[in-house]
């Protein structure tokens, strides 16, 4: 702990000095209390944690040196005036801030800096309140730390599910925030959780707090409210109803940026539909994927699907049930013939649909009658429900997250491998077969190439398919971590070399993405540096995320 009166971090951030470093951690100990201050004085005592504690020094899921990504203190503030302080602190003396919400961010990097020596904004160990639940409107306003787990245990608690569901992702502790802020995905019909977001404040680089959309329109002064500091103002009454308000539509700013420091977000909760029902479309063989997909196009445009399903690889849903090992003593990629031995196994197809209907009972009715005949196309599909399948099934994990109750299972196949850890590659690709097809056969291709087997899911949205390609590696091993980067680094220029992008990224790789976003010599790259170096004069928010660099950093040399 940081009672000592000489703060020795591991890792000093870039051009600052013990002693800046010192006085600066020392004020910082007098904004925010000693027990919201970590100081992290040795790389031997790392951490990893688990999913249900998460460490806020490093990534866990670690596929170069453990300490290769290290913050040299960890900070909770408790408000936000304290986090404008800790700003304006950071300012004078140029330490770089990375901040957090809840700091899991699976697959992404967790809470680790993408500059090693930033102090880390643990922004939701004390800012982590429900501020409020509005029925009428259906939304919710969060401060970072309200997980979708928090979120779903309020409006249990308060008998609220009959009003309304929150969307939530695959694992439940995640930030509503954060996630958001990460252009994250669940999968009810309101699983694009940025688009469903509505109002947001941020402590800008400067120190300045700003409210987004109708928030920039001050609510009518009240006697009650006179005199309160702007950020417990309450917001005007139509923030939460309309997410654009007047002139430019600057919300895009804070999402996987570096322009500020998000403390509260307005979310849309998507009204109890009235009934229910979740269902499981297995699909027999590999190569029908391309006939699915353009099945599939159809009906999530007209919204037949009305929420965000998925096609997910029998790999995936085979490690959510047990590891590699309880399946096969290969240490080498499965082949077709064991996958196929696998799904009879489990009574799954090579691809397996998840999807839900929602609305009372004739709606259901309808609408699974055309998506059962559409998808009768496909020899040998089956239909089934929750009941249908066996106790420990994944669709009866589904039936819980297609509703909004989270769950934590979808953590097992992590360990698909032994000490596992793992990367996202996620793509996105057109919502059509042959697209999907070929993205299919370059990620396997690579991951075969790799010695890994594939693991990967199509997350379908609105006219698009966020591909999801889970490398699982053992971290413990050598070999296996330069396969995983080697695998991610290879498939990110294979994709951009066919016109394919990634949404999100770990923090190993974000350099090497943003270099593919290069339309017209990389225009977009060198706008967003224009803005860093405008709003954060002293580059002082999570230099290098997302690949943008402020002026202070020789990105050149910075460049992983
Ligand atoms: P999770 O919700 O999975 O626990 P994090 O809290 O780690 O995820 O947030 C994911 C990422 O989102 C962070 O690495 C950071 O880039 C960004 N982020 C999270 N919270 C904030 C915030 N309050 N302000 C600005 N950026 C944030």
């Amino acid at each position: 702990h940081s009672n000592a009166s000489a703060y020795k971090p591991a890792v000093l951030p870039p051009r600052v000095m013990l002693q800046q470093f010192n006085d600066f951690i020392k004020y910082i100990v007098e904004v925010v209390g000693s027990d919201n201050v970590d100081v992290i004085t040795s790389k031997d005592m790392l951490d990893d944690g688990s999913y249900e504690k998460p460490t806020y020094t490093h990534d866990p899921h670690y596929v170069l040196e453990q300490d290769f990504f290290l913050a040299s203190a960890v900070v909770a503030p408790r408000t936000v005036s304290e986090v404008q302080k800790i700003v304006r602190a950071a300012n004078d003396v140029s330490i770089p801030l990375w901040p957090i919400s809840i700091g899991r961010n699976s697959g992404y990097g967790g809470a680790a800096p993408r500059v090693s020596g930033s102090v880390v904004l643990n922004m939701g160990k004390n800012m982590n309140k429900i501020l409020e639940v509005n029925v009428d409107g259906a939304y919710c306003v969060v401060e970072p730390g309200v997980s979708f787990m928090d979120m779903h245990e309020y409006l249990v608690e308060y008998n609220l599910r009959d009003k309304l569901w929150v969307d939530v992702p695959d694992l439940g502790g995640g930030s509503i925030l954060g996630n958001t802020l990460e252009r994250g995905v669940g999968y009810t019909p309101y699983g694009d959780h940025w688009m469903m977001h509505s109002g947001m404040e941020v402590v800008l680089p400067t120190g300045e707090l700003l409210r987004t959309g109708m928030g920039a329109l001050p609510e009518p002064r009240r006697p009650e409210t006179m005199g309160l500091r702007p950020e417990d103002q309450p917001w005007n009454k139509t923030a939460q109803l309309f997410p654009y308000g007047f002139g430019p539509y600057v919300d895009g700013l804070f999402s996987q940026s570096n322009l500020g420091i998000v403390t509260k977000l307005g979310m849309w909760l998507f009204p109890n539909p009235g009934g229910y029902q979740s269902y499981l479309i297995t699909i027999p063989r590999d190569e029908d994927l391309k006939q699915a997909v353009d099945i599939i196009r159809p009906l999530r445009l007209s919204m037949v699907m009305q929420n965000v399903p998925t096609l997910r690889h029998i790999l995936l849903d085979a490690a959510v049930l047990g590891s590699k090992a309880q399946y096969s003593s290969k240490i080498e990629p499965l082949s077709d013939d064991d996958m196929d031995e696998i799904a009879k196994k489990l009574n799954l197809g090579r691809w397996n649909f998840y999807g839900a209907l929602y609305g009372p009972e004739p709606i259901r009715n309808a609408m699974w009658s055309v998506i059962q005949q559409c998808f009768s196309a496909i020899p040998g599909v089956k239909f089934y429900f929750p009941e249908d399948t066996a106790e420990n099934s994944v669709l009866r994990v589904r039936h819980k997250t297609l509703q909004g109750i989270p769950t934590f299972d979808e953590l097992k196949w992590i360990d698909w491998v032994p000490n596992g850890a793992h990367l996202f590659f996620s793509p996105i690709a057109k919502c059509a077969g042959e697209d999907a097809m070929m993205q299919y056969a370059i990620t396997k291709k690579r991951c075969r190439e790799a010695g890994l087997d594939f693991l990967g899911t199509f997350t379908i949205g609105m006219r698009e398919m966020h591909h999801i390609v889970c490398i699982v590696f053992n971290k413990k091993s050598a070999e296996d971590k330069k396969k995983a980067h080697w695998l991610i680094r290879t498939l990110i220029d294979d994709c951009a070399a066919r016109g394919w992008g990634e949404y999100r990224t770990h923090l190993a790789v974000m350099d090497q993405i943003m270099g593919t976003y290069s339309w017209n010599d990389s225009v977009l790259l060198k706008f967003n540096e224009v803005l860093k170096n405008a709003i954060d004069p002293n580059g002082i928010i999570a230099p290098g995320k997302s690949g943008v660099w402020p002026k202070q950093y020789d990105k050149r040399e910075w460049k992983l």
